[in-house]
């Protein structure tokens, strides 16, 4: 009886909670519009590309797996990183403090979106809003490569870009299409000022509180 009353107050707390996607091709600004998202809604931050260097810097054999193909520009496995999102969510918990969670860099396939959507059901909670910052290729480059200067990532080099661009155009594109069919998907102008670009944010996220 007891569980069940607890279950029933984590349904309703998911249920109240608002839960987005960040997307956009690399240096397209997701992490830097994250944290102001975090900032204003308080969420809580999880970036699938955080979680893969966290496990590089550990040495261990997914980490080096890991580190090979993202030096490389190309995605890790669907299952490694949906294996690696559930661990993070489930440590999470549902009764985290937080409003709810900014998903960024995740998900990048359409398998992971399926992967996704049936983890959200299976924890009684869902994606509210896919946003995505729209950037031109010549100032995504642009961007990386000024990032490059002080990130210490050995995937913010020009060659590097140039496949991250294609991988994302092959592979993430069609996951855009999925959330639109949804009734999900908002298309931001990814250009401007950072507080320019923020300000599109909090627009949509507001429409959609
Ligand atoms: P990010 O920090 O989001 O730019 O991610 C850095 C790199 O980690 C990406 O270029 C991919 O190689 C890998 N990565 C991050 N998230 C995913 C994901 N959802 N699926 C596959 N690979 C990912």
């Amino acid at each position: 009886m007891e569980m069940e009353s607890e279950i029933l107050s984590e349904s309703e707390s998911n249920s109240k909670k608002i839960n987005i996607i960040i997307c956009g091709a690399p240096g397209s600004g997701k992490g830097t519009q994250s944290a102001f998202i975090i900032e204003k809604y308080n969420l809580q931050h999880v970036s699938t590309g955080e979680l893969l260097r966290q496990e590089i810097a550990k040495g261990n054999e997914l980490g080096k797996k890991a580190d090979a193909l993202i030096s490389n520009g190309q995605l890790v496995p669907d299952d490694m990183i949906i294996h690696l999102l559930e661990k993070k969510i489930d440590k999470l918990g549902p009764n985290h403090p937080k409003n709810g969670i900014i998903l960024d860099g995740f998900p990048r396939t359409v398998n992971q979106a399926e992967a996704l959507e049936n983890l959200c059901s299976t924890k009684n909670a869902k994606i509210d809003i896919l946003i995505d910052l729209e950037v031109d290729d010549e100032e995504l480059i642009k961007r990386i490569l000024n990032r490059g200067k002080t990130s210490g990532r050995n995937d913010d080099n020009l060659e590097t870009i140039r496949k991250r661009l294609d991988v994302y155009n092959k592979q993430t594109k069609p996951v855009l299409e999925f959330y639109k069919n949804l009734g999900k998907y908002v298309g931001i102008d990814g250009m401007g000022t950072m507080e320019e670009i923020f300000e599109r944010i909090s627009k949509a996220i507001d429409e959609i509180k």
